[in-house]
């Protein structure tokens, strides 16, 4: 989850909850509260209100029965009627029991009493009556249109009659009003209105005692009464209470929609600022997630830029006032990380693009920008230049030695070129990446003493004269630490796309180019053609095949005889190695042997020509054929592997002479002791050694006493050229004669004309080889032609 909806989630849980809490809670309880409340206030209201009215009652009663007891007091009415005025009597009279006529009176003027009390309303005066004192009647009006309540007590044959005003009920129940429509309700015994908020009622005294609340007043009852209003239209709830004795209601109801209101209200209240908390919790989330996220998020998205090899620069914001200094602080050093790492990589990478011996690129270089140009459908041409002779450099004068001449060989190239070493560009100009380098020719070192060209060009004479220019300058000179050392080149090219449609066949062409020029002599260049891919997968072909003959016996020897000069006579054979080609017939050595030496593999097939030819000549002589001698060719290879000498040994005895021909081209000269060993121990196996080829390669002296032949072999590439005094029969006659001085006898091979025979006998040549005289032959074809031989006396 995104840093930034997680910090908005979080606010918003954080300011919701509340809210929800809120809606979880009861709201009834609201309510509920405000009724507990009412009960009590309500209550204590009407119970005030209560005694306050009881007092008022003992009050009239008291003055009432004071007036009654002391009649003599009535005729100080002025003073009677301030103190009668301020309890709100409007009069009080004493009449007649039986006629009703007003005996006695105080009253004001304007509230007289009547001289005789009308018949109905006197017998109801008189109903009220009773035994324990003064009584109070309902509420009623009087002819003049005010209500008064009536008080009555019997004194002998009297009725004492007042008339109370309900002024002072009206004014204590508007005294106490609250709410809305709080307010007061005073009620008779009769359960009819005295103080009301409704003005009509009052003045109708209006009968309440259909109202559950009157009626319990009314039966004496204190309490808290949730009833419906007639007046309000509404439910109401009401504490209540009655006046002891006089049974009075007093009432202080509320309409239960006023206390609804009031907790609505509060719950408004709450919702206001709870809603206010979410909105400021969300605009501190954007706040926060602007101010603080933001840097977070740069940072990440930088990361994983970094991550993804991408060395950009963040786009973090400079350092804020606004911002924790901790987030400053980590932008800061973040930017300073991103600097340093770009440094560091721009570094790293231009050793990991460098050759460090000569400063070029190296082969992961070359492969970068070869595929930009291919990518790119930059056409070119790729020159692989592999050194001739740089190995014995190496080993003759050391590493140093080499490194510097690669040095040399790498500022060779380049100033051909006349372009730069990479060590010799600055980081930033690397930087522009492959699509402007691969412009420019390109000199890179692949390791070893391979160097590899990368020319965007395709102008056949254009690049055939660096090529030249190349394989030119490189075969100059270098000189190091005083030693002048002369290697050579040899040069494959290549062409993209023609000759490779992706980095590596292009290489691979490029490459079999070179393999070429090296096979072809080296110390020049090749370019490839299709021919060439031809010749090597012909070649590869063979070596298959060559690998398959050996297991399965396909490699066979041919023998060819050697004769003694001038009788003729028969002194041995040659093993000469042939292969049975399941299709291609009988091969001799030119149409195998290169691919057997370069497959390793010369060896084997002399191990195998041993044995082969040891063991048919073994059996030719158990049938009776004397075979006087075995040559058999001996590789450096086989000479040097560890097992020829063992072979020897398990030859056994032999009816025949067993002789080795060494190549002459063996560097016989500088022979060391391990070689000289091999050599003796082979002499002391009771075989010689005959010296191969002489006369072509390097001729000395010097190998010849080094290894002392038992026989000398002069190439045929001399004896063939053998005419009457020509060079070299000149030639040949004084090997001979070297020859002989060092008591070594001679075998001319390659005599493929009788007179060359002739003329070798004369030169006193001691045995002789070739065509005029016998060819190679087969094991069975050998048989029958040693039998036909004349046999030796
Ligand atoms: P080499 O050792 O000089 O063998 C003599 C070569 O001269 C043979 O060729 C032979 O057939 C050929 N030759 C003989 N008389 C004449 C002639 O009158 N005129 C001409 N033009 N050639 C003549 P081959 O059999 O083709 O062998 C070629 C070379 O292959 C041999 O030269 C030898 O160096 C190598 N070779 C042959 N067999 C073996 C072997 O078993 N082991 C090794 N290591 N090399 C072998
Ligand atoms: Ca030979
Ligand atoms: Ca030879």
């Amino acid at each position: 989850m995104k840093l930034r909806y997680f910090l908005l989630t979080l606010f918003l849980f954080l300011s919701v909850t509340p809210l929800l809490l809120f809606q979880a809670w009861p709201h009834s309880e609201v309510l509920e509260g405000e009724l507990d409340e009412v009960h009590e206030r309500h209550l204590l209201l009407a119970r005030n209100l209560a005694a306050a009215l009881e007092r008022y009652y003992r009050d009239l009663v008291t003055t009432f029965d004071l007036l009654l007891d002391t009649p003599e007091t009535w005729s100080d009415a002025k003073t009677m009627l301030r103190v009668l005025d301020n309890l709100s009597f409007r009069h009080v009279c004493i009449a007649d029991w039986e006629t009703g006529r007003v005996t006695l009176t105080l009253a004001s003027a304007s509230a007289p009493c009547p001289k005789v009390i009308p018949q109905a309303e006197f017998e109801r005066l008189k109903s009220l009556v009773t035994p324990e004192g003064v009584a109070f009647g309902p509420v009623v009006e009087t002819p003049d249109g005010e209500n008064v309540l009536h008080m009555v007590k019997r004194s002998g044959d009297s009725l004492a009659v007042g008339a109370v005003k309900t002024t002072y009920f009206r004014e204590l129940g508007e005294a106490i009003s609250f709410g809305v429509r709080g307010h007061a309700a005073i009620v008779d015994n009769h359960g009819r209105a005295l103080s009301h908020p409704l003005a009509d009622w009052v003045a109708t005294r209006k009968d309440m005692s259909m109202i559950s609340a009157v009626q319990r007043m009314l039966a004496r009852e204190t309490g808290v009464e949730i009833f419906y209003s007639p007046a309000l239209k509404g439910d109401m709830i009401a504490g209540f209470t009655y006046v002891h004795p006089v049974g009075w209601g007093v009432m202080i109801p509320q309409p239960i929609a006023e206390l609804q209101q009031k907790a609505d209200d509060a719950r408004r209240s709450a919702v206001i600022v709870l809603v206010i908390g979410v909105a400021s919790a969300l605009a501190l989330a954007l706040l926060v997630s602007l101010r603080v996220v933001r840097p977070i998020e740069q940072i990440t998205r930088a990361s994983s830029r970094i991550a993804g090899g991408e060395m950009s620069l963040p786009e973090v914001q400079g350092s804020s006032r606004f911002l924790p200094i901790e987030f400053n602080e980590l932008s800061k050093r973040f930017r300073e990380m991103v600097l340093r790492l770009r440094e560091n990589m721009s570094t790293i990478n231009a050793l990991a693009y460098q050759d460090l011996v000569t400063g070029l690129g190296n082969r992961t270089y070359l492969h970068q920008q070869l595929s930009g140009a291919i990518s790119e459908g930059q056409r070119g041409t790729l020159l692989l230049i592999d050194l001739d002779g740089f190995k014995s450099v190496n080993d003759m004068y050391g590493h140093d030695v080499g490194d510097k001449v690669l040095e040399a060989v790498g500022e060779r190239l380049c100033t051909v070129l006349g372009v730069r070493k990479l060590a010799d560009y600055e980081n930033d100009e690397l930087k522009q990446g492959p699509s402007t380098a691969f412009l420019h020719p390109l000199v890179t070192r692949l390791g070893g003493d391979e160097f590899a060209i990368w020319l965007p060009s395709e102008d056949h004479a254009q690049i055939s004269g660096l090529a030249a220019d190349i394989v030119e300058r490189i075969r100059e000179p270098i000189i190091v630490y005083g030693t002048q050392t002369v290697i050579g080149a040899s040069v494959g090219l290549a062409q993209y796309p023609e000759h490779g449609s992706d980095r590596s066949s292009l290489m691979k062409a490029a490459d079999l180019a070179m393999y070429d020029a090296k096979k072809a002599g080296k110390d020049r260049f090749v370019a490839y053609s299709p021919a060439l891919m031809t010749a090597i997968l012909d070649e590869r072909k063979l070596g298959g095949e060559i690998k398959a003959g050996l297991q399965s016996g396909q490699f066979i020897p041919h023998f060819q005889p050697q004769f003694r000069l001038p009788d003729r006579t028969v002194t041995g054979v040659e093993a000469l190695v042939r292969w049975n080609h399941p299709e291609r017939g009988l091969l001799a050595p030119p149409d195998f042997l290169e691919t057997v030496k370069e497959l390793n593999l010369l060896a084997d097939i002399d191990a195998l020509m041993l044995d082969r030819s040891v063991a048919q000549l073994r059996e030719l002589c158990e049938n009776g054929v004397s075979v006087p001698a075995l040559a058999v060719n001996l590789s450096e290879e086989r000479l040097s592997s560890p097992e020829f000498l063992e072979s020897l040994r398990t030859l056994g005895d032999l009816p025949f002479d067993l002789r080795f021909e060494l190549v002459e081209t063996m560097a016989l000269d500088t022979v060391d002791e391990q070689l000289a060993n091999i050599l003796e121990e082979v002499r002391q196996a009771g075989c010689s050694l005959d010296l191969d080829d002489f006369g072509v390669a390097n001729a000395s002296v010097l190998g010849l006493m080094n290894i002392q032949p038992a026989h000398i072999k002069i190439d045929r590439n001399l004896i063939c050229g053998i005419q009457e005094g020509n060079i070299f029969e000149r030639m040949v006659g004084s090997i001979i004669g070297m020859g002989h001085s060092l008591g070594i006898p001679l075998i001319a091979e390659g005599a493929d004309r009788l007179e060359q025979v002739e003329r070798l006998a004369a030169l006193n040549c001691d045995f002789a080889q070739g065509y005029a005289l016998a060819m190679p032959m087969g094991i069975e074809e050998l048989g029958v032609f040693l039998k036909n031989q004349p046999q030796p006396d």
